[in-house]
């Protein structure tokens, strides 16, 4: 049995032990705050299912591993600066950003990138979590602490947003689900759907951003690729290099969910296009209690991370994948009364995707 590490132990490394079942794959996530060595052997594989860990024993000895997948990619990756740069540097469109130096003034980040400006920390951040808005042209400050520690973007008008998740084999061969349409609320990923065929004019771009971006950094695996959608366009929003929130519809919606696809790659097993069934949605589950009456809905598969409930915390999610769209909207119309109602406003959005 081929064994592999994660460095990470929550809800993607869970998911990705699971995957690994079926093809007799021992994938066993290790918590990043653990001080205990484990019994590594050479000649199995280290991979993470985040791109930042604290020094501690346990992520010491795994990151010091000849075996490590992508072990050069996390960190620039992980700092949005030399993510940002990457992005330049192969002539990708992103939203217009600039560093946070000593000596930038919020004034000066108003003259250039406009009016409203969001300023992201360059490591750390997720869930929306570690961004600042700035504005009020003449009234803003850049707070103090925030300065080497963040870059600033341009607001983006965009018209959605929407994410590809892409795999590449050892041997460079890359594949990718179709895109995703995501719906963010405070920052936070709340529904999911795809495919869809509205969007398959842009899938093309999509892959040819993911895809040189994989190759550029030589990687192995998953990488998901967050967008902004502006008319006919996509902006690069972020790069996540491992499965991503965004690829949980594939547990349902593909014959290979983004799971096994990380874990045939990492594993040199074979890749191919994955299959894709009928349209899937996906509902988060942020901040909510458990509640056993959600399995009662036709079709829905629950995934609950079995993690502490707190508020705006991803706690599971819910995918669907139907024979079609009407059986869809029904299966959320029963949804919707179990769920606590800010989900009104992802279940609309959901159903009107479906239309
Ligand atoms: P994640 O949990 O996906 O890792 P994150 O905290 O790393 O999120 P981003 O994805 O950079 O942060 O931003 C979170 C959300 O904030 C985006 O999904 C989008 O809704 C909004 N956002 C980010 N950048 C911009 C921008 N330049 N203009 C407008 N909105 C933005
Ligand atoms: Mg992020
Ligand atoms: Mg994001």
């Amino acid at each position: 049995m081929s064994r592999i590490w994660v460095l990470g132990a929550g809800q993607l490394g869970q998911m990705l032990k699971h995957a690994g079942m079926p093809l007799n794959l021992d994938v066993r996530p290790v918590d990043i705050e653990s001080e205990e060595t484990f019994p590594l052997q050479p000649h199995e594989q280290v991979t993470a299912e985040r791109e930042q860990w604290p020094d501690t024993a346990a992520t010491r000895q795994l990151a010091a591993h000849p075996a490590f997948v992508n072990l050069e990619t996390f960190p620039i990756l992980a700092d949005r600066f030399t993510q940002k740069s990457l992005i330049d540097k192969l002539d990708l469109a992103t939203a217009p950003w600039q560093l946070v130096e000593t000596d930038t003034s919020a004034d000066a980040l108003h003259q250039k990138l406009g009016e409203r400006v969001l300023l992201k920390r360059r490591t750390g951040g997720y869930d929306g979590r570690g961004q600042h808005w700035l504005r009020e042209p003449g009234l803003d400050a850049i707070p103090d602490d925030w300065h080497e520690q963040a870059i600033a973007e341009q607001a983006i008008d965009f018209d959605e947003e929407m994410s590809v998740v892409g795999m590449r084999g050892a041997d460079g061969q890359c594949f990718f689900y179709p895109l995703t349409l995501n719906l963010h609320v405070n920052g936070i990923l709340l529904g999911s759907v795809a495919p869809l065929a509205r969007l398959a004019h842009l899938q093309a771009e999509a892959e040819q951003m993911l895809g040189k971006l994989m190759n550029d950094l030589d990687y192995v695996g998953v990488m998901a690729m967050e967008c902004f959608r502006v008319g006919d366009h996509l902006l690069i929003n972020e790069l996540a290099p491992r499965v991503h929130n965004s690829g949980h519809w594939t547990q349902a919606g593909a014959n290979i969910s983004q799971f096994e696809a990380h874990l045939r790659a990492v594993a040199r097993l074979p890749l191919v296009q994955p299959t894709v069934k009928n349209t899937s949605v996906m509902v988060n589950l942020v901040g909510t209690e458990r509640n056993d009456a959600w399995l009662s809905v036709p079709g829905a598969e629950l995934y609950w991370y079995g993690k502490e409930v707190r508020p705006g915390r991803k706690v599971g999610h819910i995918n669907f994948c139907l024979d079609n769209h009407a059986d869809t909207k029904t299966a959320l119309d029963q949804l919707q009364p179990l769920l606590p109602v800010n989900y009104v406003q992802v279940l609309n959005w959901l159903r009107s995707q479906l239309d």
